[in-house]
């Protein structure tokens, strides 16, 4: 693909390590505002400096990802049918969790039948601005309130959209949705699908067939043997270092009482210990508490750990886990009249489980249901010899729940299969459930 101007950003992130994600990301925002030109146009070219981008998607079906830049990340929205230019013609968007910046830059392919499968193609990018700002108000300020109140105008400058658009929220809850409606204006046209006319990518040129057929930016899980993931056919650049920019609040457990009573779910330990999110390169890792602390340093053996994992898969990485002591490791929220477990070796140590994963090379694993993500993340670790890192287990509710009794946890976890990963939501697909 051809390289953007903006991955010019991403040495520099890999140069700052480990300096707290929210901090780096900051640090970006300062520089992306001062290479905006200065002088009289400065002010207009600032309301309309929020980026935004439209990706093709070849997924389990094609979409069309319409992202838009706010408060730091791309807000997002699934169009199955693409943009019309035709102001008669509705469009259902489903809104799906933010993406970060950086995935903008993202054209590439990962074979069908793997986890995320699918071609994606960027057919649009450019940036964008509030058509409904009050005087004096910030563009941001604006978009902000247009998407809180449900109806959002806004005008596309890109290198093939322009001209004002609408999102329009028609339904509210865990999966709202909206309408994406053209208005009428120069550049609407009745009858025209743009998105037939338009097959090739504006960045590369390329079709889907031929960034399907190409092998940049290709990963192939090999999950049918081997070892996991270190089949990766020409690697996509060393980036997403820049992915331990975006700042990724955790999906948040809803406390219940009982266990779920429909739907597939897997179940898991929770063992009281801190909830982590792992931000992982070849040369860093950075651990973020859910209360948004880095506490690399209180982990530092399973950081050095996570950082020989990344640099042996080539690949960087972001894992959502929970650190707690190894079994037998007088872990004091434990009882102590449990009965002894464990590989006496490890007993005491600090082990980070991994129980999710969030992004992985150029792959936001985060649209995924849950049961693919697991299976990338065990993908991930297959037959990796690993001393301070595991894969969290998972078994039958029952089970778990005998476990959780036997070992002293204060309960177990529980994921909905078809789940996303919702950033920052407590959510009904992730439950937590205390054992009395
Ligand atoms: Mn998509």
């Amino acid at each position: 693909m051809t390289p953007s101007k903006r991955t010019s950003s991403r040495t520099s992130d890999h140069e700052t390590g480990r300096r707290a994600p929210l901090a780096e990301y900051q640090r970006k925002r300062d520089f992306d505002r001062t290479r905006e030109p200065s002088g009289s146009g400065a002010r207009q070219r600032r309301q309309g400096g929020l980026r935004f981008v439209i990706q093709k998607h070849a997924a389990s079906s094609l979409h069309y990802d319409l992202r838009l830049e706010l408060d730091g990340v791309m807000r997002s929205w699934a169009v199955p049918k693409g943009p019309s230019l035709d102001p008669s013609v509705k469009r259902l968007a489903m809104q799906v969790e933010d993406h970060p910046v950086e995935y903008n830059t993202f054209e590439g392919t990962i074979p069908r039948g793997e986890y995320g499968g699918g071609t994606v193609m960027l057919w649009d990018r450019g940036t964008y601005s509030p058509d409904e700002a009050r005087k004096g108000e910030a563009a941001a300020s604006a978009v902000r309130r247009g998407l809180a109140a449900g109806k959002l105008s806004f005008s596309l400058h890109g290198e093939r959209l322009h001209g004002s658009f609408a999102l329009v929220r028609t339904e509210r809850g865990e999966k709202p949705k909206w309408l994406l409606i053209k208005h009428r204006d120069e550049q609407a046209a009745d009858g025209a699908e743009i998105t037939d006319e338009v097959l090739t990518s504006i960045a590369s040129g390329r079709t889907m067939e031929e960034i399907a057929a190409s092998n940049d930016r290709v990963w192939r899980s090999n999950r049918d043997g081997g070892e996991g993931g270190e089949e990766a056919v020409d690697e996509p650049p060393p980036g997403p270092a820049s992915q331990q920019a975006v700042m990724i609040p955790p999906m948040l457990p809803k406390p219940v009482r009982s266990l779920p009573d429909a739907g597939e779910w897997t179940y898991e330990p929770w063992r009281g210990g801190d909830r982590v999110l792992a931000y992982v390169t070849s040369e860093t890792a950075l651990l973020m508490s859910d209360r948004a602390t880095d506490i690399t340093q209180r982990y530092r053996a399973v950081a050095d750990e996570l950082i020989s994992l990344a640099g042996r898969i080539g690949r960087p990485f972001v894992l959502d886990g929970e650190v707690a002591a190894a079994p037998d490791g007088g872990d004091t929220k434990n009882k102590a009249s449990r009965k002894p477990r464990g590989d006496p070796k490890r007993a005491g140590q600090s082990i980070f489980y991994a129980s999710d994963l969030l992004l992985e090379g150029d792959q936001v694993l985060m649209d995924s249901p849950w049961s693919d993500r697991q299976a990338a993340l065990k993908t991930l670790f297959r037959r990796r010899r690993l001393d301070k890192i595991a894969v969290q287990e998972t078994a039958s509710a029952d089970a778990m729940l005998r476990r959780a009794a036997r070992n002293g946890w204060p309960g177990i976890i529980a994921r909905r299969a078809d789940a996303r990963y919702e950033p920052g939501t407590r959510s009904d697909a992730l439950l937590r459930i205390a054992v009395v």
